[in-house]
């Protein structure tokens, strides 16, 4: 990766930049937050005719999350669009090499994809480097999330991408766990960074979106117009509203981020001395927790009904804390846990937190 600043925003820190980038140039009069743009179709003779092929509503967020990741960003219409997309890469009867344990649409998609005699799916535990490694020979696609989702499990992203570089293979992080303010895998060399928006970035648990973000490189940008095209062709397409709520949202991720995570370090560590927990997962970053409920299934999904404060709810990366048995989901991959909790930090006072918390593993 470069140092050299691309932009002038580029000597900006990142906290300093979510907050300016993607606004409209200065001039008096002008409005000062990133415009809405809400059409179907321009005046002929532009650099876009028909708003599947772009919007500045798009573009103003893209601005922004890929100066946040340092790549280029291409907006879509969910976590798993940006998903779909990475796999329109992988060759037909491709070999893919993907965590063993990750986010169940990853999972279910590979698995479908298997069924379909579409591709070749190698699982791997991505905290075995070695492992992982040697599972990448004749591979097209490495596909990573770190911490995985809901196991917190850690991969070492620069020894893998490095890996998977020198045998011709893809690397595509899901970075929705970390954000770029924690992690930027393309600094590690990973090809291709997939968010779903829906989490952190819009942060408050009211829209669906989903971002991909390349390198700047000649092989970068290349790649970035297939999956521009596919965006386009495939026509599920960010909405604008979305995407404007997205951005608005992203002004404070610094600042949501903080305090979740600063709860998440709080709860982790006295859950771990509440008798009821028999394993606490946390990676020592970012704002997931999760936790086995002594008692099984049962107590866990006991322990999710009966909280005030935490929203018992999937998702995760909003404002409010959630909690939810990730097991309740047919496509939850068997290496998780019957008895796991995933808990979202949100940004609500620790004590309120902690307390309702604790009374729901008390009663459980
Ligand atoms: C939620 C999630 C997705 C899917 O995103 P959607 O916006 O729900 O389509 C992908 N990866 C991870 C890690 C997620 O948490």
């Amino acid at each position: 990766m470069t140092d050299e600043p691309s932009s002038p925003a580029d000597d900006l820190t990142p906290q300093t930049r979510l907050v300016t980038l993607g606004r409209e140039p200065v001039a008096p009069g002008a409005q000062v937050g990133a415009p809405l743009v809400l059409t179907s179709t321009y005046h002929a003779d532009g650099p876009v005719s028909y708003a599947r092929g772009g919007n500045p509503t798009w573009t103003a967020f893209e601005e922004a999350v890929g100066s946040l990741e340092g790549g280029d960003a291409l907006v879509v219409s969910s976590g798993m669009a940006a998903v779909a997309a990475v796999f329109s890469l992988l060759p037909h009867g491709g070999t893919v090499v993907v965590p063993d344990a990750a986010y169940n649409g990853v999972m279910a998609t590979v698995a479908a994809l298997e069924a379909d005699g579409a591709a070749t799916v190698r699982r791997v535990d991505v905290t075995d480097t070695a492992a992982v490694v040697a599972a990448l020979d004749g591979a097209e696609l490495l596909w990573l999330e770190s911490p995985t989702n809901p196991l917190l499990e850690v991969a070492d992203l620069p020894a893998l991408t490095a890996a998977a570089r020198s045998r011709g293979v893809l690397t595509a992080v899901d970075n929705t766990f970390s954000t770029p303010l924690l992690q930027r895998p393309l600094e590690s060399g990973a090809d291709v960074v997939v968010h779903s928006a829906t989490k952190y970035l819009s942060g408050h648990s009211d829209l669906l979106l989903g971002v991909l973000v390349t390198p700047a490189s000649e092989e970068g940008t290349a790649r970035r117009a297939r999956l521009a095209r596919h965006r386009q062709l495939h026509g599920g397409i960010a909405g604008p509203v979305e995407t404007w709520l997205a951005l608005r949202g992203l002004r404070t991720l610094h600042l949501r981020l903080e305090r979740a995570c600063a709860n998440a370090a709080v709860v982790a560590e006295r859950a771990a001395g509440h008798p009821a927990v028999t394993r606490v997962r946390y990676p020592g970053t970012g704002a997931i927790v999760s936790l086995e409920v002594a008692g099984g299934a049962a107590a866990a999904e006991r322990v999710c009904a009966s909280t005030r404060v935490w929203v018992h709810a999937t998702s995760l990366g909003g404002v409010e804390s959630m909690l939810e048995r990730r097991r309740r989901h047919p496509d939850e991959p068997a290496t998780v846990p019957e008895d796991l909790v995933r808990l979202s930090l949100g940004v609500e006072d620790v004590e309120d937190l902690w307390r309702d918390l604790s009374a729901a593993l008390d009663r459980a």
